[in-house]
């Protein structure tokens, strides 16, 4: 039994080994990515559930490695946020998405994912603002989705950075409502237009249930401040049947459609204007 053990610790090491170097390598390889262009952005709509029109899409991260196939944003945001690189990714990422975003309707709008760390670069409320303008797209167009995570952070940085960016127009959107050290107060204390509701409040789907009552109770909150509800990881039609009953206004999910490359999202919304 003692010698069983001992293999398998060593297999645990040579395991944990394999992910590190995998690690090393995936971060070296990306900002190799980042200057090759092997990155994409892919958008997901975001849908209005009482009028079934598209209001927002949000702009996702793709990478597809030469070598390797497609690597999934779970495996290289983190990567990036640790190695430092999701700073020039995400620049990179608000630029591109502006300017498509530039060419849709003016009453669909581009969410874009922010992880702490951009926000503590010098300047990034202004390079966010000028991406924009050189993309010529109205700020009130531009929404960010941050999580809790962010006022984990130091908070004067935060504060200077939300009140520039609001007072210029752009809205700010609480991500993965429900996962993190969700507080009531980062509600009232920042000028939130809309809370997503994780993916795991809406898996069941049916009434009755706790995930049920949560969405209830989030979505009766934020429209008594004003805010949109969206839900996220709509897979089927009584998903979004259930949400919608149970109050959010809008919802993303493959029930609608995946992240999709810009030439989709253009054909989407020009199928949406015909009818
Ligand atoms: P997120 O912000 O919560 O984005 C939504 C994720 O849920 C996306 O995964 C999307 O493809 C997935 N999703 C959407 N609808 C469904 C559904 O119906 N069912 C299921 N099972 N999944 C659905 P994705 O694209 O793999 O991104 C994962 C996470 O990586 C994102 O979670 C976000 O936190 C991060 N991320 C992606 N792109 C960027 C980026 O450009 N910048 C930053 N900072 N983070 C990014
Ligand atoms: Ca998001
Ligand atoms: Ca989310
Ligand atoms: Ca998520």
């Amino acid at each position: 039994a003692k010698a069983d053990g001992r293999k398998q610790i060593r297999f645990f090491d040579s395991s944990m080994t394999r992910d590190l170097a995998r690690r090393r390598e995936i971060e070296v390889e990306l900002r190799k990515a980042l200057r090759d262009d092997q990155l994409s952005v892919y958008f997901q709509p975001i849908i209005d559930l009482q009028t079934g029109r598209i209001r927002c899409f949000e702009a996702l991260a793709r990478w597809f490695h030469p070598m390797r196939g497609e690597i999934r944003p779970d495996e290289f945001i983190p990567i990036a946020e640790d190695s430092g690189a999701i700073v020039t990714l995400g620049n990179w990422l608000t630029a591109k998405a502006a300017r498509a975003a530039a060419t849709w309707p003016e009453d669909v709008r581009i969410a874009v994912n922010l992880s702490p760390l951009q926000i503590k670069v010098p300047g990034a409320a202004v390079g966010i603002l000028s991406a924009i303008r050189e993309a010529g797209l109205a700020p009130e167009r531009l929404e960010l989705e941050v999580t809790e995570n962010l006022f984990l952070e130091d908070s004067m940085n935060i504060a200077l950075f939300i009140e520039e960016l609001s007072e210029a127009g752009v809205r700010f959107v609480l991500d993965d409502f429900g996962t993190g050290y969700s507080s009531l107060g980062y509600i009232n204390q920042w000028p939130f237009s809309k809370i997503k509701v994780d993916r795991s409040f809406v898996s069941g789907g049916q009434a009755g249930t706790k995930s049920d009552a949560i969405i209830r109770a989030v979505s009766q909150m934020g429209r008594s401040l004003g805010m949109e509800i969206v839900a996220e990881g709509l897979e089927t039609i009584d998903q979004v049947r259930a949400v919608r009953e149970a109050g959010c206004t809008h919802g993303q999910g493959y029930h609608f459609s995946r992240a999709i490359p810009d030439y989709q999202a253009a054909l989407l919304l020009a199928e949406e204007h015909d009818t």
